[in-house]
């Protein structure tokens, strides 16, 4: 089965504002995908769903082939979310963080791992630092750390480097493009159509709810 199904997934808010129209697509597993829209249409809407943490009004959601309403348990470890906001506890250090982190997915002998996305994210210097005295990148990375604490075969990243300077940007993707690589699927939110074009294979255009366009980054550049 694919990495992610989502089948006609519609989403009103309790407002009335209905901010996916019945979207659906495939994400087959291996691929590094893109969704790509501007501010407003449905991107955090769509990760949260899938996420588990907001119910949609219709349609449904798979991760590797298992639903995410009805089974959030499975789901829950199939999928890391790096989402917008840095959300942590401030009273933590960052292996610290991690290691809590570990505890909720119920592992227990996981440090060799935390020591490798340590290394990779840049982050060795600031093991034992308080993640609320981190700058806003190293925050940034700490975010992404916690994410693939339980090497989650599905990750997806919301705007990951909105915000962030050229450096980090290019050790972040350094990072991600060797998990898809180890056989992650990756699935990155972003409205900067150059980020999607120099890493994904394939692009979902999201517009006001709806997907106005799919196919390979090939295929989407040529039609320009
Ligand atoms: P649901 O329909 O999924 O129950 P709600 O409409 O109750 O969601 O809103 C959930 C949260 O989102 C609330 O805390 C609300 O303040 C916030 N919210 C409301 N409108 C917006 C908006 N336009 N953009 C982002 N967040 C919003
Ligand atoms: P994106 O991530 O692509 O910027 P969002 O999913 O955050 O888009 O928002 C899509 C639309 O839904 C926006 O118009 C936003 O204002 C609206 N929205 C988001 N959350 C809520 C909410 N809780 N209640 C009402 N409207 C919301």
């Amino acid at each position: 089965s694919p990495a992610l199904s989502i089948h006609q997934a519609v989403k009103t808010y309790s407002n009335g504002f209905t901010a996916l129209k019945g979207v659906s697509f495939s994400v087959q597993s291996g691929e590094f995908f893109g969704l790509l829209g501007p501010n407003g249409a449905g991107k955090t809407t769509l990760i949260s769903a899938m996420a588990g943490l907001s119910r949609l009004t219709s349609g449904h959601i798979s991760i590797c082939g298992h639903d995410v309403q009805r089974e959030p348990n499975i789901t829950r470890k199939l999928l890391g979310v790096v989402p917008q906001e840095l959300v942590f506890d401030p009273f933590f250090s960052v292996r610290e963080a991690l290691l809590f982190q570990s505890g909720y997915f119920g592992l227990h002998k996981n440090d060799e791992w935390i020591d490798e996305i340590i290394t990779n994210l840049g982050l060795a210097d600031k093991a034992n630092t308080n993640t609320r005295n981190l700058s806003g990148g190293m925050k940034r990375r700490v975010m992404v750390a916690l994410a693939l604490v339980h090497r989650p075969p599905v990750i997806v990243l919301d705007e990951p480097t909105a915000g962030v300077d050229v450096e980090l940007r290019q050790n972040l993707w350094q990072f991600i493009t060797r998990l898809n690589k180890a056989g992650h699927t990756i699935i990155l939110t972003t409205h900067y159509l150059e980020e999607a074009q120099s890493l994904c294979n394939r692009i979902a255009m999201l517009k006001h709810g709806e997907i106005v366009a799919l196919d390979s980054t090939e295929n989407l550049l040529h039609a320009e």
